[in-house]
């Protein structure tokens, strides 16, 4: 099990389960982030680095 944090941070291509949106997203944000169209809950921060709760489109490095 591997905890260490990523050394560089990352941007995410996330599309909303919801509704469709897609966003970019930083990978290790530190608040939630809501989908920018219906408000919907899509990562979530947890120890430095983001929960996804939707699907992610590409991993943008
Ligand atoms: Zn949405």
């Amino acid at each position: 099990m591997n905890l260490r944090p990523h050394p560089k941070s990352r941007f995410l291509m996330i599309k909303c389960s919801d509704c469709g949106n897609e966003q970019v997203m930083f990978g290790s944000a530190s608040s939630k982030i809501k989908c920018l169209v219906c408000g919907k809950t899509v990562a979530e921060p947890s120890g430095g680095k983001s929960i996804i709760k939707t699907k992610i489109v590409t991993v943008l490095e």
